[in-house]
């Protein structure tokens, strides 16, 4: 079968693989749709995970294969795969932290994941997806799962004002579930041009581009100088990070989604003059249920942010190197398998 293999930083080869033993208690899927997200870029650029894997974490899909043991699913069902597989036997699973379960396994990450004709998965990770959630849209659930798992983690009252830093798919994702949760104004920020009318499209009441102008000027105003209740952080780089601070109402709170490589620097004084909560999040587990029901409602429609289907046989080309140029300005690149 043909896969997107990881072989280090800069190298991804699509080719023949042999096709994946399903274990007693596995299904065999067949990937339909799969996102490339920001970690699978970083992996990219940086070299990330172990060489031999095949990559691909944001999709669903349909089983074609039961293990002998498999009781509860069945050839013809539609899936999405949770994106992780807590061990259950830490400390960590037994406080429900299942984000940061000590010896978790991520598929497209630690174990195979979808950027294959083929991928064998334990049964216990699978969600069903609707009849109402289609193939594209499947491969939604797991990046509206991390925005869910976000604001799950913070204390989000109904009328606050939120500003999203970086409107890519999760800061898009962020801003519609702030919306849904009733948030009194939203503020998008984001200095691609492309990226920044897709969170106007998407419901944002303001759209700053920092590259044009001052953020913390621009939002000192709209706010007339007292700033906004929840800061959501997805640019994942150190400036916006740090200049969250400045943007926060006193009493507010910084959600960080966006992973730095670099390290950031916090005001403390700020923060502690302003008595801030400073929220870190990382992928979502038990949200999944709760993200499959608002796509399968139509309550989120993550679709427009589609900009390009690619193929597996592209997705080098027309994937990770145009996903990483500096003037790329998709929002979220889909391979079709
Ligand atoms: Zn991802
Ligand atoms: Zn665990």
């Amino acid at each position: 079968m043909k896969a997107a293999v990881y072989e280090g930083s800069h190298e991804i080869t699509v080719k023949d693989v042999p096709e994946p033993e399903v274990g007693s208690t596995e299904v065999l899927v067949e990937p339909k749709y799969v996102g490339i997200c920001g970690t699978d870029l970083s992996a990219w650029e940086y070299g990330m995970y172990e060489p031999g894997l095949i990559m691909g974490h944001e999709f669903s899909g349909e089983i074609v294969e039961i293990g002998k043991d498999v009781t509860s699913w069945d050839v013809g069902d539609r899936i999405v795969p949770n994106s992780l597989l807590p061990c259950g036997k830490c400390s960590f699973c037994k406080a429900q932290k299942f984000s940061i379960c000590d010896d978790m396994q991520m598929v497209g990450i630690t174990m195979n994941g979808g950027l294959a004709e083929l991928v064998a998965l334990p049964q216990e990770m699978l969600h069903r997806l609707p009849k109402t959630i289609d193939d594209k849209k499947g491969a939604f659930v797991e990046p509206l799962s991390i925005a869910l798992h976000g604001f799950n983690r913070i204390d989000f009252k109904r009328g606050n004002s939120v500003l999203v830093l970086g409107t890519g798919p999760i800061g898009i994702l962020s801003l519609h579930f702030a919306k849904l949760l009733g948030a009194s104004v939203v503020y998008a920020s984001e200095i691609r041009s492309a990226r920044l009318e897709m969170a106007r499209k998407a419901g944002a009441d303001f759209i700053i581009n920092p590259a044009k102008e001052s953020l913390p000027l621009r939002i000192e105003s709209l706010t007339e100088g007292v700033g906004v209740d929840v800061v959501v952080e997805c640019t994942g780089v150190p400036g916006p990070s740090s200049e969250a601070f400045q943007l926060v109402k006193r009493g507010g709170t910084i959600l960080i989604l966006g992973i730095s490589e670099e390290p950031v620097e916090v005001d403390f004084m700020r923060g502690v003059l302003n008595e801030l909560s400073l929220k870190f999040s990382y992928l979502g587990y038990q949200e999944f249920p709760e993200a499959i029901r608002l796509l399968a409602e139509d309550l989120i429609d993550p679709i427009p942010m589609v900009t390009r289907v690619i193929s597996l046989d592209r997705v080098v080309e027309d994937g990770f190197e145009a996903l990483t140029r500096s003037d790329n300005q998709d929002v979220k690149v889909l391979v079709k398998i």
